[in-house]
């Protein structure tokens, strides 16, 4: 596509490349002796965005997952390259996508470094790339046996923002507005995986439900867990208007809540704490791990609660 319109909207200042947009590739000199963390993540309209969606909201969610995958990591944000397709040239919607990408971007110190433009159904496609110590990169593999279980800010929220907008659910106003910026403009926890590093055994962010992305740590790592369900944290919206098994469902299984979910030893809780407290995230301790495997779900009073759903599959709809 022409190149003015990559001039224009994608093209900043990269003082962190050797050089940025323009040429036929970047050129990036990583920080020796750091390990480089990469991610892609692809967003298409109907799937992940409705065509009504704001084109603001759109630019910060597609960086935001991304960035999401290398917070999930312990990595700290460096660069991106981001490939969409659009079906015409919309300068007011570029503008607005580009302003939603670039406050994202600069928050987390991360710079677009190239990508690729051309014309079809509107699809973003964003590779990042950010940096982290050998050895302390916070994987899926390394959960053991007695270490807690603990997930970062609050859980169901976007599930039920969706249901919102989708018109299967009815909400006040006010109380919309309490989940709908889960859904929309959801927060990369990029400062707590920084501060986990060293401490956390396995970590891994909740894009498709806490069971099914839990469940992830407990395959790689060939643990299981034990979960109490009164532990989860939610906003009291939720209890407020669903009933007990359809909270229990978005709290459990919904999508796109893009939380951390990590493991620690127990004996580090007060470091686990304080790491929190410096990324300025609340912090709930969900359950344990175990040595046999399986997930089991426990109830207030200790007896085991039933539930067979595993989070939304992409390929199942
Ligand atoms: P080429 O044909 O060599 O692949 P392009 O015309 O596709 O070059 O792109 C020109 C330059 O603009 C390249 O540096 C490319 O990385 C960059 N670029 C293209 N699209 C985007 C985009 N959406 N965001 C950022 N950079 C882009
Ligand atoms: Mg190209």
């Amino acid at each position: 596509m022409e190149f003015s319109l990559i001039a224009k909207h994608f093209t900043r200042a990269t003082p962190g490349a050797v050089l940025g947009v323009g040429d036929d590739c970047a050129l990036l000199a990583p920080t020796p002796g750091m390990q480089l963390a990469v991610s892609s993540d692809m967003l298409l309209e109907g799937r992940h965005f409705s065509p009504q969606d704001s084109p603001a909201g759109i630019g910060h969610k597609s960086l935001a997952v991304n960035l999401s995958d290398l917070a999930a990591m312990g990595a700290t944000p460096r660069w991106a390259t981001l490939a969409i397709a659009l079906p015409e040239e919309n300068d007011a919607w570029l503008t607005a996508f580009s302003r939603g990408f670039f406050r994202m971007a600069d928050q987390h110190g991360i710079e677009l470094i190239g990508g690729d433009t051309t014309r079809g159904a509107l699809t973003i496609s964003i590779t990042v790339m950010g940096e982290v110590p050998p050895g302390q990169a916070l994987r899926r593999d390394g959960a053991q046996a007695g270490d807690d279980i603990w997930v970062s800010g609050v859980l169901g929220s976007a599930a039920m923002a969706l249901a919102y907008r989708q018109g299967r659910l009815f909400m006040e106003q006010i109380d919309a507005a309490k989940v709908l910026p889960a859904l929309y403009l959801p927060t990369p926890r990029v400062a707590l995986g920084i501060a986990l590093r060293g401490l956390a055994h396995s970590a891994i962010d909740i894009s498709d439900g806490l069971l099914a992305d839990l469940g992830h740590i407990l395959e790689r790592s060939g643990v299981g867990a034990r979960l109490a369900f009164s532990a989860l944290p939610t906003l009291p919206v939720v209890q407020a208007y669903l009933h007990e098994a359809v909270a229990r469902e978005c709290v459990l299984a919904g999508g796109d809540d893009y939380e951390l979910c990590f493991t620690a030893p127990a004996g580090r809780r007060d470091a686990i704490l304080a790491a929190a407290a410096s990324a300025n995230v609340s912090i709930s301790r969900i359950g344990q791990i175990t040595a046999e495997p399986g997930l089991s779900l426990l109830a207030a009073d200790g007896q085991p609660l039933h539930y067979d759903k595993t989070g939304y599959d992409h390929f199942a709809a």
